[in-house]
């Protein structure tokens, strides 16, 4: 049995090498990664160091000895620095003084061992001599030699080096990574005393060959498994979490091929992950919605950031409604590599908030109905007057008809009237009509300014019974595309609350001013009352949902007003007025953006 020490360094330096090589590549592909590639550096000096090891046992003169020799402590001055900034890494104890001063110290060494004759491990290079293993083995013999003062030091910095890694694991156990701590103790355990045992033998305490590239090897083997095992469990971690959400996840490479989805994902859109992998979203969900995706997709891609969206999706022949957000997943240099996708069912919550919506809708429109009770009999006194007109304008007319000559002058002028006062019936029947109506008109070309008129002709009476004195300045011309009936909804609704905040008002100082104007390339309409106003914490809350003070009060009205302006791309806002009462403004975008 001859030849043992020497082959088993050989495999031992072998092992060390293929981990290097597992992490180097790991850090390739994951481009950076800084405790990976500390590993990867400290596992290739371990294969050297053994290697040099090897080659100082098998060394047949002296100068091939001290040259080996000195090859050692090379590549120990690289290791420990590499093996001290991977111990921060990994138990995130960073004492960056002592960490660099360590590091001086071995750059300092080093120096010595190539400026020292026979390097620091050897003070008398004479002669050597040899050493028969038990199993007939004849290697140098690595002890006799002096060392020099640096040899002893170099041993003072280990055991430094030791202890400062024994202690940031015993903090990182402190910290409650436990298990990290406890696998990284015992491979420093192992390490520690390996090369304990290894001055003993140095100092020839025990008969043995030095035992200290065991403890290099029970470093690298120990950790890698830990690092590997770690990351297994990590990755084990994060698919139960991601198989456990709620939501639909997929994860696609920068060609677009489906690389990982959730368990949720499986069971919306009734795939699995076997049989998706390497498809396309194409393969997926029928064409138009699979190029939704993919414009998504590629625009979080080119952009970096995050696009939120809301997609119908066929899930097993059902469409279903979906909030998604799309992310690219990028490198610590800013590319990207691949995109994720999340999707979050919101069939139900929109279905909910439809029928809310009706819900209110109705109530309103209840509530609605029972104003116009109120108002009759201002309606039928406004509708009484126009047609009383009309009525006294044909008889008028047809007088004149009667005559032998007929003046066409007087003529105009009584058709002229009958069309004025027509007009204004029609717009009292119409305002009357946006009022009572439940069912949605379609989106039109329409004239605000007319709109709104027809909605203060509504009230006419009404103003003229309550005595409130109205002031309207709408500019012609602003041209929206609306729901006709909504808008005059709201404006009713506004002028119906301005009525009733001026209701408490000493009649002489209710006053009402209506505006429709052009505003920064919008339509502004503006309702000011001169009521009992809105306090200025309030002017957010009146709009939302059951805010009433009134005693009758619903407190449904400026919420639908809110909710049909912004279903038309507008918004509505309210003010309180320095001097008394509240200003209600409410914006449109026009159609007509020329004007801007
Ligand atoms: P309701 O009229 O049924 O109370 P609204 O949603 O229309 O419901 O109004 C909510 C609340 O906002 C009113 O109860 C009132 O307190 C306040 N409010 C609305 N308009 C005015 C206004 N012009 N002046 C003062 N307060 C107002």
């Amino acid at each position: 049995m001859k030849e043992i020490l020497v082959p088993a360094l050989y495999v031992m330096s072998g092992v060390c090498a293929y981990t290097a090589l597992h992490h180097g590549l790991a850090v390739l592909r994951r481009r950076v990664n800084r405790i990976h590639l500390l590993f990867a550096l400290m596992s290739l000096l371990t294969a050297a160091l053994i290697m040099a090891r090897a080659g100082a046992y098998g060394a047949h003169t002296v100068s091939e000895l001290v040259a080996m020799r000195r090859w050692e402590i090379v590549f120990l001055c690289f290791f420990v620095p590499a093996f001290l900034w991977f111990v921060a890494d990994y138990t995130g104890i960073r004492p960056r003084k002592l960490l660099f001063g360590l590091s001086g110290f071995w750059a300092l060494l080093f120096a010595v061992n190539l400026a020292l004759p026979s390097g620091v491990q050897i003070a008398d290079s004479s002669s050597m001599a040899y050493f028969d293993l038990p199993w007939g083995e004849r290697v140098a013999d690595l002890r006799v030699i002096q060392r020099t003062v640096w040899h002893n030091l170099a041993w003072l910095g280990i055991v430094i080096s030791l202890s400062y890694s024994l202690y940031a694991c015993y903090l990182q156990y402190r910290r409650g990574q436990q298990r990290r701590a406890r696998v990284m103790a015992w491979a420093l355990s192992a390490f520690a005393v390996l090369s304990l045992l290894n001055v003993a033998i140095n100092l020839k305490l025990v008969e043995f060959v030095h035992t200290s590239d065991f403890g290099f090897l029970a470093l690298i083997v120990v950790m890698d498994m830990e690092m590997m095992l770690e990351s297994r469990d990590q990755k084990r971690r994060l698919r139960a979490v991601l198989d456990h959400l709620p939501v639909a996840i997929c994860l696609k490479d920068l060609k677009g091929h489906f690389q990982l989805i959730n368990r949720k994902f499986e069971s919306a859109f009734r795939t699995r992950e076997g049989a998706i992998a390497g498809k396309k979203v194409f393969d997926l969900f029928p064409r138009e919605q699979a190029a939704i995706i993919d414009a998504n997709e590629r625009h979080a891609l080119d952009t970096r950031q995050d696009v939120e969206s809301e997609e119908v999706l066929d899930c097993g022949g059902e469409a279903r409604t979906f909030q998604s957000i799309k992310f690219p997943l990028l490198r610590e240099d800013g590319s990207a590599y691949a995109v994720s996708s999340v999707y979050i069912d919101i069939t139900e919550s929109r279905q909910k908030d439809e029928a809310l919506n009706r819900f209110r809708r109705q109530v309103w429109h209840a509530d609605r109905v029972a104003s116009t009770g109120a108002i009759t009999s201002s309606l039928a006194h406004e509708l009484c007057q126009p047609l009383a007109a009309m009525l006294s304008n044909a008889q008028a007319g047809l007088r004149f008809l009667a005559q032998d000559k007929v003046d066409l002058d007087e003529m105009r002028e009584i058709l002229q009237d009958i069309v004025r006062d027509d007009k204004r019936a029609g717009a009292v029947i119409n305002g009357l009509r946006a009022m009572l109506q439940q069912q949605e008109t379609p989106y039109a070309d329409i004239d605000l300014g007319q709109c709104i008129n027809e909605v203060i002709m509504l009230l006419h009476s009404e103003f003229v019974r309550t005595g409130v004195v109205v002031e309207h300045l709408l500019e012609a011309n602003l041209a929206i595309r609306a729901n006709k009936t909504q808008i005059q909804q709201v404006a009713l609704n506004l002028m119906i609350n301005a009525l009733e905040a001026m209701a408490e008002q000493v009649p002489d100082q209710r006053m009402l001013r209506v505006t429709a104007a052009r505003v920064d390339g919008k339509a502004l309409v503006s309702i000011r009352d001169s009521g009992i106003g809105i306090a200025e914490d309030m002017l957010d809350r009146v709009f939302d949902g059951f805010y009433t003070t009134k005693p009758q009060g619903l407190g449904v009205g400026l919420e639908v007003c809110r909710s049909i302006m912004e279903s038309h791309g507008g918004g509505i806002w309210a003010e309180a007025n320095p001097d008394r009462g509240a200003t209600f403004h409410f914006v449109l975008p026009l159609e007509d953006k020329t004007g801007t």
